[in-house]
């Protein structure tokens, strides 16, 4: 293994100007050369942008928890560029985890694992699993490739806020504290990646996310049970406030009539001297006459792309309630509830 020649995480508590670097061969080295010294950089991924450092440097790994305001017992994902970086962090790997590997491997998949002894505490919150990932995004696997380490990281951004799904949402959540973002444009997917814990016999859904629980229910050729909440910070959301934009957000329940009860929701706001927007498909947006609303899109795949990034826009656009639309359970739409019950903080209408 490569030894970092200087620690760059003092370069992170300097004032500092933030990067957005195009992914040029050039400054894909860079950010690779700047993790290598002990750095914290930010990429992108087909889920949404990753604040990356080397997963065996654990100065580097605690940067990224202070640069966040993450509490330090939220374990992070290892993202790897192949199937044999996977081997560096995790052991006794089941035949049912391969074969996800296999199915999933580069994708959204997140798959919590036995962790090799060296993978330090500080990564895995003294967990004695690892969660893994290969993401699909080309200029994130250019960057894996050039950092030729596992490289550990949360979403790049502050903690509780809604996760970035451009280089600018990192920019305004981090500029100053981190010196470059990698652009790799907007997220194809925009929400986190599914984990799956396949430490023990039984597989565990931790997480919705990019992959459906459908989809790998078919691999796995079983029902996989979804794990309830806990004390432990198991998973992003299960503990902490999460997603969370300034605005209040409502979600609706999905049901026949829900358009009718969300504009009279409107209303009521407007009446009580509020600004509110409303999230829905399409389909549906002329149903809402002259009332606010952000586009979301003909289907559940661009739902949950805009998701993020239109909690961002109600804030910038100084909109002080987000009413989104209900979505049914299947495909990416569990993922979507998931978020949208958290950044409501429950409140569903
Ligand atoms: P974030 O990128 O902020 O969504 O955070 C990554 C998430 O992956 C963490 O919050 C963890 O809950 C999850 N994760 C990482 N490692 C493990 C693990 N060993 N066991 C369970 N969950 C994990
Ligand atoms: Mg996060």
């Amino acid at each position: 293994m490569r030894k970092p020649s200087k620690c760059a995480g003092s370069e992170n508590k300097r004032e500092m100007k933030t990067e957005i670097l195009q992914p040029t061969e050039e400054s894909v080295r860079t950010c690779a050369r700047y993790i290598g010294r002990g750095g914290v950089v930010a990429f992108p991924t087909e889920t949404v942008y990753g604040l990356g450092a080397d997963a065996f440097m654990p100065d580097a790994v605690r940067e990224i928890f202070r640069i966040k305001g993450r509490p330090n017992d939220n374990p992070l994902i290892v993202h790897v560029f192949s199937p044999e970086q996977i081997e560096d962090v995790a052991q006794d790997i089941s035949p049912l985890a391969r074969k996800l590997m296999q199915s999933f491997m580069p994708g959204a998949l997140t798959l919590v694992l036995k962790k090799k002894k060296g993978v330090p505490d500080c990564v895995t919150a003294g967990l004695p699993t690892v969660g893994v990932r290969m993401p699909s995004n080309p200029v994130c696997r250019k960057f894996l490739r050039a950092c030729a380490r596992p490289i550990c990281a949360p979403s790049a951004n502050t903690s509780t806020k809604p996760s970035p799904t451009t280089a600018m949402h990192v920019w305004n959540d981090l500029n100053g504290k981190i010196p470059y973002v990698l652009d790799g444009g907007s997220c194809e997917i925009g929400l986190e990646s599914t984990i799956l814990d396949v430490s023990s016999d039984v597989p565990k859904l931790l997480r919705q996310g990019g992959i459906p629980k459908e989809e790998l229910e078919r691999v796995c050729g079983m029902s996989v049970p979804v794990q309830a909440g806990g004390t432990v910070a198991l998973c992003p959301g299960m503990k902490y406030k999460h997603y969370a934009p300034k605005a209040d957000v409502l979600f609706s329940a999905y049901y026949a009539s829900m358009v009718a009860t969300i504009a009279k929701r409107y209303d009521m706001l407007v009446l009580q001297g509020k600004n509110p927007v409303i999230l829905c498909l399409h389909a549906n947006a002329e149903k809402y006459g002259a009332r606010h609303i952000f586009d979301m899109g003909e289907n559940y795949d661009s739902y949950a792309g805009k998701l993020f990034a239109c909690l961002r826009q109600a804030d910038d656009e100084k909109f002080d309630t987000v009413i989104a639309e209900g979505v049914s359970s299947d495909g990416i739409g569990a993922a979507i509830i998931n978020r949208l019950v958290k950044s409501s903080g429950g409140k569903i209408i």
